[in-house]
């Protein structure tokens, strides 16, 4: 089959390999000039399947509200007037009942696990370079409450497989040292050896070049416009030039751009934008940064090496599609990098990147066939598209081939 794939972000690209590796002739259409250039640019690196727990749990209703109004804080919603952010606030509340939550975090897990076994499958396959560490993940609690919280989360995720350990404050600088000067703050942390960080954006770059020397062709600087539907059916893809793209079938990968290329069709996607930001620090050998990737629980910011940089991410705001950095909370992430790890010298020249997540209200993706037949989507992966990409991918392209999928698809498939 000619497939197009629309979007050649982290999961556009994946989705294009796995259907190019079952034969398929793939092309892939994206806006930007290279692969991996808008939300799979700098994000927080971390692929952290277990620590997978959506934003919407049982606390975070409670936590939006104390955040209310506060410009740097950790989650911030903007009053406005858009039908679309309401609509996707109050699924966002149903998804925090207890039993919704549960079910959300059983499909991320199952996801990520998968997801993270594509990964080491194609890192080894294809010997790809982009700065991995396999150190694990260690998230920080300086709140006592939110610590005993998380203990309770671990039992939930141990269920689903999940390699979680509690450490005192002390352990969690025998874990990583670069924490020595935090420790007397820390109320605890839990660590997960089996998680795993990398530049996202290097590894996009590097499989879509593997998918073009196995003939996948990538137009790249054509925006796509709309969707030409005939008998239900979609029969081409239309660029800004006015070209269309002709195809057996369709993906639509556009992260949060998704939701308005399909509405024209009918078929509405709970994805909303979720701006968050990071800061990329250069780091010397002798510095005492952290090569465990942290999660610093209470601000909702990652900290990962990257090689020779130190990738340092999170905060979430709903404000529509405006990726116009916001210096205040920009200011926020530098802060509490230095404040956790004194070490760090940040440049005067420190470059800030802000980018879109295609939030869910649960935050599990939309993977599959839509109302059209040969239409697909594979977007809202919100807080873990990087974690969740291969999976993803390899996912769909089992949908599209008729195959059975090595996990049950129903919780991701577009409603
Ligand atoms: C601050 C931050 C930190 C994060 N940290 C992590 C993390 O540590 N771990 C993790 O797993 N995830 C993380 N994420 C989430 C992750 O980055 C995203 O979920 C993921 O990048 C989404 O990938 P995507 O391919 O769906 O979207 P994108 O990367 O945005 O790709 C969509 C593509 O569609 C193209 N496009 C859009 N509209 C059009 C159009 N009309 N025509 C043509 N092309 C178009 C764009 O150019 C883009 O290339 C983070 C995100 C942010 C913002």
């Amino acid at each position: 089959m000619r497939i197009v794939v629309l979007g050649a972000g982290v999961v556009g690209v994946t989705t294009a390999w796995y259907l190019a590796q079952s034969g398929h002739e793939v092309i892939v259409a994206d806006r930007q000039p290279l692969p991996g250039l808008e939300t799979s640019f700098a994000n927080g690196g971390q692929v952290s399947v277990s620590h997978a727990e959506p934003w919407a749990n049982p606390m975070a209703p409670l936590q939006v509200l104390r955040w209310l109004g506060q410009e740097d804080a950790p989650l911030l919603w903007r009053w406005r007037c858009d039908p679309a952010l309401w609509r996707w606030g109050i699924a966002f509340l149903r998804e925090c009942l207890p039993a919704r939550t549960r079910a959300n975090i059983g499909a991320l897990v199952r996801l990520g696990l998968y997801s993270r076994d594509c990964l080491d499958a194609l890192r080894r396959e294809l010997c790809l370079d982009y700065d991995h560490l396999g150190h694990g993940i260690l998230h920080i609690y300086t709140n006592i409450h939110a610590f005993g919280h998380a203990r309770d989360q671990a039992d939930v995720m141990a269920r689903y497989g999940c390699e979680r350990f509690q450490c005192t404050p002390e352990r969690c600088v025998e874990i990583e040292p670069a924490l020595r000067d935090f420790q007397s703050y820390l109320a605890g942390g839990i660590h997960t050896p089996t998680d795993e960080s990398g530049d996202a954006h290097r590894f996009t770059r590097a499989l879509a070049d593997h998918c073009a020397t196995r003939g996948v062709i990538f137009r790249m600087g054509e925006t796509v416009v709309s969707l030409e539907e005939v008998q239900g059916k979609v029969v081409a893809a239309r660029l800004l030039t006015g070209e269309r793209l002709h195809a057996d079938a369709f993906v639509v990968a556009l992260g949060c751009r998704s939701t308005a290329l399909v509405r024209p069709l009918g078929i509405r996607l709970p994805v909303y934008p979720a701006k968050g930001y990071s800061l990329t620090i250069p780091v010397e050998p002798e510095d005492l940064v952290p090569t465990v990737s942290i999660t610093d629980d209470s601000r909702k910011i990652v900290f990962s090496r990257l090689g020779d940089r130190l990738r340092v991410a999170g905060t979430a705001e709903f404000s529509g599609y405006n990726t116009a950095p916001n210096p205040l909370r920009a200011a926020a992430l530098a802060r509490r990098a230095v404040e956790i790890f004194p070490d760090i010298r940040l440049p005067d020249d420190l470059a800030h990147w802000s980018g879109l997540r295609p939030a869910t209200p649960g935050n599990v993706p939309i993977i599959g066939s839509t109302g059209l037949g040969n239409l697909y989507v594979n977007t809202g992966h919100g807080t873990l598209g990087w974690t969740l990409a291969c999976g993803s991918g390899r996912l769909l392209a089992d949908l599209v081939n008729g195959k059975p999928p090595a996990l049950p698809p129903e919780p991701y498939r577009p409603r």
